[in-house]
């Protein structure tokens, strides 16, 4: 065939590194949960771009201040001051709570560069000897795809070939207290975890455990790190995934939803006595702070706030999740999740169902083989959900 569509797949077949494996579609367009391929067929996007479209697609305000921005000043590096940087400093601050923020671009960086802080703060604060830092991370996770987070994640398929990975990390099962209290030494930096484990299927760890890891980070003056860049910013309800359990972690790592999906911005998040150990020289980003991503930033955290997208996201989280749940099929095993941030577990390949609710116009991407990922952007309403849950029952009739 000759579409467009079909054309540009192609190319992308042709030229592309295949280290994607995209549902063959174009989009072309978007706006709010809609999005169309260039033919104009319409679709929902039940994806948010792995969340960080949590203010759907094009946001008026958000594309206003990318706009308004764009006439004044692009980059401006950080040699030297930018009018944007103070106030989004001051915004992102208030929001978690914490006394200092340093950003970066893309949230793999961010893990970067909590992992740095957490390093340098062991030797500089708590007075490990040098080179022998200790990271706690948890098996299942993921948190990106530089050298440092291959380093960090259990799943073969991740780490092949990329050896030698960087030494100083432990792995523990994820939700298991005694684990994490076994592995932690007095060289013990931080301990790093998503609240709710994204990549991995939606997985949320059993109750209390989130509360009793950071108490017990707290006692052994382990670093509590929390990767809030898929689960945080309203995302489960919540702003932060943390208050699931009134987890006030010692640092936050944000990215994703924080550039609304209009640009690629991402942050570390921490008290003084943390990010304090950085001094001139130590990091840094050409990019990071950029004025057109701290203005988009600012518009897109307002977006959250002003539109009070984490209530919505637990509100109609609730409807869809019970909704959900009622669909009697053999081929699922457990619906769960926080807010608009659910997985369906089956017993069977996802994808299959992936591609047939995509023919429906829904677009949702399996993870973990099993898993079906519903994640729509937080902007979407009652009739746009009933809408979705029509379809889902569709492919699901038995
Ligand atoms: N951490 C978590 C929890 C994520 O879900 C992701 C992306 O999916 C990352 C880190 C990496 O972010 P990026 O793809 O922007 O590097």
């Amino acid at each position: 065939t000759s579409t467009t569509s079909s054309k540009i797949i192609a190319q992308t077949n042709e030229y592309g590194a295949k280290n994607y494996m995209p549902l063959p579609i174009v989009i072309s367009e978007a706006e709010g949960v809609w999005v169309k391929d260039p033919e104009g067929n319409k679709y929902m996007d039940m994806l948010s771009a792995y969340s960080a479209v949590n203010q759907g697609h094009r946001h008026p305000k958000i594309i206003e201040a990318l706009k308004e921005q764009a006439d004044r000043v692009t980059l401006t590096s950080r040699a030297f001051h930018s009018d944007q940087l103070g106030p989004w400093y001051e915004l992102v601050s208030e929001m978690t709570g914490k006394e200092m923020v340093l950003p970066m671009n893309t949230g793999a960086e961010a893990v970067e560069t909590a992992f740095k802080a957490a390093r340098r703060w062991a030797y500089d604060v708590k007075g490990v000897e040098d080179g022998k830092a200790e990271v706690i991370a948890c098996n299942g996770n993921f948190h990106g795809r530089t050298m440092l987070a291959v380093s960090l994640t259990s799943d073969p398929e991740y780490r092949r070939g990329f050896g030698p990975l960087l030494p100083g990390i432990k792995l523990v099962d994820y939700g298991d207290l005694e684990a994490l209290k076994a592995a932690i030494t007095p060289n013990t930096a931080a301990f790093i975890i998503e609240p709710i484990q994204g990549e991995a299927g939606i997985l949320i760890p059993p109750a209390g455990y989130l509360k009793a890891a950071r108490e017990l980070c707290r006692e052994n003056n382990v670093l509590f790190i929390a990767d809030e860049i898929q689960a945080g910013l309203a995302r489960t309800g919540k702003m932060f995934a943390c208050e699931w359990e009134d987890v006030n972690p010692d640092m936050y790592i944000l990215g994703k939803a924080l550039g609304g999906g209009v640009f690629p911005i991402s942050c570390v998040v921490a008290n003084k006595e943390v990010l304090g150990v950085f001094n001139p020289g130590s990091h840094g980003s050409t990019f990071g702070g950029n004025p057109m991503a701290c203005a988009v930033s600012i518009a897109s955290l307002n977006v959250l706030l002003d539109e009070k997208l984490a209530e919505r996201s637990l509100e109609y989280g609730e409807y869809f999740m019970d909704e959900l749940k009622k669909i009697d099929h053999e081929d699922i095993k457990e619906v769960r999740g926080r807010g608009l941030f659910i997985g369906m577990e089956l017993t069977t390949e996802a994808r299959p169902y992936c591609e047939k609710l995509m023919e429906l116009g829904l677009l949702c991407k399996e993870t973990h083989d099993t898993v079906i990922r519903f994640a729509p952007p937080l902007v979407i309403t009652k009739e746009e959900l009933d809408f979705a849950l029509e379809k889902i029952r569709e492919v699901f009739k038995k």
